[in-house]
């Protein structure tokens, strides 16, 4: 077509409203208009098609867009007339016969307006059409889709499948000799086979999970199609790719898929050899329109971007399969599973795609650009493998989600505590979307690091002052074995001097003085434990061993002060993990509180029992009664509070390091009065296999 001599616009292109608002903004506002919008140029070739010319006309903007106007047109001797005028006048209006993908011919009842460029010359032709009332436009009724939404349309490559598509062919021939199960899997198998070249923009959104079209481009169609009528859509194809007729259409309507209501599918030949179009008009099955679907959508996507956690979206709807395959073979331990074959770990990191992720992930991650962000999801587990099988087998088990406390590794090579939070995807009809959440939590755990040391100097300083209160208790206990050694090595001394020394005698008697300077350097290493400064670490213990140590401490104070005391330890108890010191400490904590209060009670019948036993839950119990006046009711709640004490040169911190200790060995701590008078206390540690 050659472009006319230019002339001027009509002046009622300017007033047009329409033609305004298309000038404004072509695509995003004519998307709603209810006429069809088409903008071609003055070579025929068509720029812009709207969703109401994709309901008037029945070609989807793909098959159009970037291809000839004449397309739809009769090339007949009036077309040309209408051309010659359109270009002379800069507008025409009138009846024209037009082409729907079926090849049926329809009325439509056009204006169109030339726009023109600076220099003068026409630049492009907008047209607004609609179905012609006038000429009754009988053989296009059947084309008319009620809805005027775009649809979701799709160009597929089944150049791969010919050979199948002939063997379908071929079966369909035998029809009553062949199972209709086979020929459904030969249906499946082609729509397996069948490739994306490229899908609108309603396709994408429908079922595309904003993975972008460039992700579904190349992609086996199947990955896409609903379940519910991907056997319905193969057959189309095939009815297609085996018509007579070129280019006619093949229609049905397909069942409720969870996405549309009651799908109406076309399906045609393109002009390439071995590509199909494929157009599915209906209603989102919720009730809201496309439209409202969409702008609903943007807010929700502007919210998540905007939102403060960094958040990625993923697609593992693969995983998903493989995982059911696995399952089907009757796998239940999938971290066994996975220790076996570490390649699937392998193969999730390097095929799992990050499809989208929010500002504050760009923020985190150090990227310039989402697009830095959205590759396979291994680089989001460098620093911490084991957390992505962690997510792999949460999702093999149907879990709802996975949580945990991990480190990535950013892309400018900062290493980060993060808390992952992964939301898997529910219902298979829902989009195959799994969302990972990452919140930074360095500054957290470092504060919480000094939170701990500042704990532990809070501990050992409680420590050195129980050991201050205990300095008459620890020196009488170090006498004692040295007080052993000076009269059994005078003894030695006498049997020696003799005219015959009994070497038999001095024999034994070096042997207690070794044994008892043992002792007494057992005692110094134990109060040297108590007082050294050191982390809190964690061992294999016996608490009974631990109790025993801890008497050492005090047994002292308590014979001195006329108490008796009873111990009732448990055999065969477990060994379990725990710091030795701190559990020592809360068990001189508990005797010295108890000495303190049976103190104040007359010599008659002091007592301090205690005991230890495994409970019916398997924990580790330590007990402990006495018989001073027991704890005031009132006070009973208070007393692990820190700085609590009714005592006049008590400090009250002893219950509440107590407390800190026991609870940071995963147990608990409990007060009580027995109901014969006296305070009991009793902790609780569970046992942790060494
Ligand atoms: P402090 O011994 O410095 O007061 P604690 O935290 O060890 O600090 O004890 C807090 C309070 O708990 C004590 O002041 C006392 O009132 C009460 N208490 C602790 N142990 C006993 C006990 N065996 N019998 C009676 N009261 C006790």
């Amino acid at each position: 077509m050659n472009p006319a001599p230019p002339g001027e616009p009509a002046p009622s292109v300017q007033k047009d409203p329409l033609y305004v608002a298309a000038r404004a903004s072509e695509p995003e506002i004519a998307d709603f208009a209810s006429e069809s919008v088409i903008i071609f140029d003055i070579e025929g070739a068509v720029h812009y098609w709207n969703p109401a010319s994709e309901a008037l006309y029945g070609w989807p903007a793909l098959t159009i867009v970037g291809r000839g106007i004449g397309h739809l047109t009769t090339r007949s001797e009036n077309e040309r007339e209408h051309w010659r005028m359109l270009l002379q006048e800069g507008t025409w209006q009138g009846v024209v016969s037009r082409r729907t993908p079926s090849g049926i011919h329809i009325a439509v009842d056009i204006r169109q307006y030339v726009r023109f460029a600076q220099d003068g010359t026409p630049r492009d032709v907008i047209e607004y059409g609609r179905q012609s009332l006038n000429e009754g436009a009988v053989a296009g009724a059947d084309w008319h889709i009620p809805d005027r939404l775009m649809a979701a349309s799709w160009e597929i490559d089944v150049s791969d499948a010919v050979p199948l598509i002939a063997r379908i062919a071929q079966q369909r021939k035998l029809a009553d000799a062949i199972d209709e199960r086979d020929l459904n899997a030969l249906y499946l198998q082609l729509v397996k086979a069948a490739r994306i070249v490229n899908v609108n923009e309603r396709t994408m959104r429908l079922v595309g999970g904003n993975r972008g079209r460039d992700l579904m481009i190349g992609q086996s169609v199947s990955g896409f199609w609903p379940l519910e009528s991907r056997v319905a859509v193969g057959g189309l194809i095939a009815d297609a790719m085996t018509g007579e007729v070129d280019g006619a259409t093949c229609r049905r309507q397909m069942p409720s898929d969870g996405i549309l209501r009651d799908p109406l599918v076309t399906v045609w030949r393109a002009e390439t050899p071995g590509r199909i179009y494929v157009a599915v008009n209906g209603t989102v099955d919720d009730d809201r329109s496309y439209v409202y679907l969409r702008a609903s959508e943007a807010r929700y996507r502007k919210l998540v971007h905007h939102m403060p956690v960094a958040l990625w979206q993923v697609d593992a709807s693969h995983m998903g399969r493989i995982y059911a395959d696995i399952r089907a073979a009757g796998v239940t331990d999938f971290a066994a599973y996975l220790d076996a074959h570490p390649e699937l770990v392998d193969l999730a990191a390097t095929t799992v795609q990050v499809t989208d992720v929010n500002r504050a992930a760009v923020a985190m991650f150090g990227g310039g650009s989402a697009l830095d962000l959205m590759r396979p999801v291994g680089y989001l587990f460098t620093a911490s493998r084991r957390s992505l099988r962690n997510v792999m087998i949460g999702r093999f088990n149907g879990q709802a989600g996975h949580d945990e406390i991990t480190k990535v590794q950013t892309l400018d090579g900062r290493v980060l505590d993060v808390r992952m939070s992964v939301t898997y995807p529910k219902a298979l009809a829902e989009l195959d979307v799994t969302i990972f959440s990452f919140e930074d939590v360095t500054e957290r755990l470092s504060i919480e690091a000094e939170l701990r040391q500042l704990q532990a100097d809070f501990t050992h300083a409680a420590r050195i002052s129980m050991l201050g209160e205990l300095t008459t208790s620890i020196a009488h206990e170090i006498n004692q074995p040295l007080a052993a050694i000076v009269t059994n090595a005078e003894t030695s001394l006498r049997w020696l001097s003799r005219d015959d020394p009994n070497v038999e005698k001095v024999k034994a008697l070096t042997a207690r003085i070794a044994a008892s300077g043992r002792r007494a350097s057992d005692i110094v290493q134990h109060v040297r434990g108590m007082a050294a400064k050191r982390r809190p670490e964690r061992s294999a213990i016996d608490l009974n061993e631990i109790v025993q140590e801890s008497l050492t401490f005090i047994r002292h104070e308590i014979e001195s002060h006329s108490i008796g005391i009873a111990t009732n330890l448990a055999r065969g108890l477990p060994r379990t993990m725990g710091d030795r010191i701190q559990l020592q400490q809360v068990i001189v904590n508990l005797l010295i509180n108890s000495v303190q209060a049976v103190e104040t009670q007359g010599r008659d019948g002091r007592a301090i029992c205690i005991g230890t036993h495994l409970t019916d839950r398997g924990a580790l119990a330590f007990t402990l009664r006495d018989t001073g006046p027991g704890i005031p009711p009132d006070d009973i709640d208070r007393i692990f509070e820190g700085f609590f004490t009714t005592k006049e040169a008590g400090m009250g911190i002893g219950l509440a390091i107590c407390q800190s200790i026991i609870s940071e060995h995963g147990g608990s701590i409990t007060a009580a009065n027995h109901p014969d008078g006296g305070a009991q206390f009793r902790f609780e540690i569970p046992v942790e296999t060494v």
